[in-house]
């Protein structure tokens, strides 16, 4: 079994970051915002770790930290703040947003071209018709970096997701196919998942539910991308039951430490100017 470590993905893109940033001065460099609504563990820890990547690669950033309780209007007028300050370049929200706020217009509302997670339809339109004037999702991306680090070819593979979020699911499946892959999306309505996954070359799991896949959904060649981040009573932990399904299969993301390691380098990437990746 190969453990697809994020670090070396992570590592690589960050270094290429710092190399660029060390030639701007500090005053002119790009700057990151990311917006929080309440204190979910899932966001908390994704933004701990964005915090610390900054820092490593010396990116500005700023947290605009929200009560649970905010009005939709609120988080309108922070992200309209946001869109009007030039010294930010990207604009982060995690998501889910509580389910009393309009999630859908608070995401229209971030400036298309400051939109780093791709967020805005807008950007999502683009990114259906394969334009690259659009940054990825960085999720789906990261999935992307990491097969491509460990030189996983996708041509004619058959790649199942477990997901069909327009975070995660949808754009990662158009990602898949302009590599030529053949996909299938599974969701929580799908009957025989197991039937569908374990006859898969790559399967990749987002259902954000702990341990969920045992090693009745892969076999021995399966190549697992474990995007879920979920916590239990051991700490943090994937969808897929490491321990019972990594020595049967091929590779495996690991929970900490695989796709999440990479997604914030990502996100990081694309607060850079657009020549950069
Ligand atoms: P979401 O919108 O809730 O999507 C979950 C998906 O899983 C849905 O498509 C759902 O199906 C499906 N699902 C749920 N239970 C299922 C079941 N029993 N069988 C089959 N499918 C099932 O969540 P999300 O925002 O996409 O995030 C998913 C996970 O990824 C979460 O754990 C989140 O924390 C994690 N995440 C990780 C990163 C990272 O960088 N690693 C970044 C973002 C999110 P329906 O559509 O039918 O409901």
């Amino acid at each position: 079994m190969i453990e697809l470590r994020g670090k070396a993905v992570a590592d690589a893109l960050k270094e290429k970051m710092k190399t660029f940033l060390d030639q701007v001065d500090e005053l002119n460099r790009p700057k990151l915002a990311i917006v929080r609504v309440g204190e979910r563990p899932d966001d908390l820890a994704y933004e701990r770790m964005v915090l610390k990547n900054c820092g490593a690669i010396g990116l500005p950033v700023q947290v605009e930290a929200m009560s649970e309780a905010v009005a939709t209007e609120e988080l309108i007028g922070t992200i309209q703040r946001l869109n009007d300050d030039v010294a930010v370049q990207g604009i982060l929200m995690f998501r889910p947003l509580p389910k009393h706020i309009d999630e859908q217009s608070v995401i229209e509302s971030v400036a298309v071209e400051k939109d780093v997670d791709c967020m805005n339809p807008e950007n999502l339109q683009l990114r259906m018709v394969s334009d690259e004037r659009a940054v990825a999702p960085c999720t789906p991306e990261a999935v992307m970096r990491i097969l491509e680090h460990y030189g996983y070819e996708l041509e004619g593979k058959n790649v199942v997701i477990v997901n069909r979020s327009t975070v995660i699911g949808r754009p990662l499946a158009i990602m898949m196919m302009e590599k030529n892959a053949t996909v299938t999306i599974c969701h929580s309505r799908t009957r025989n998942l197991a039937e569908i996954t374990s006859r898969a070359d790559i399967v990749v799991t987002g259902v954000g539910k702990a341990r969920f896949f045992g090693p009745e959904y892969f076999n021995e060649n399966s190549v697992v991308i474990d995007i879920g981040i979920n916590f239990d009573e051991k700490g943090s932990c994937g969808d897929v039951d490491y321990e019972a399904v990594a020595p049967k299969v091929a590779a495996i993301t690991p929970v900490p430490g695989g796709v999440g390691t990479v997604t914030s380098s990502v996100l990081l990437s694309h607060v850079l100017p657009q020549a950069f990746y």
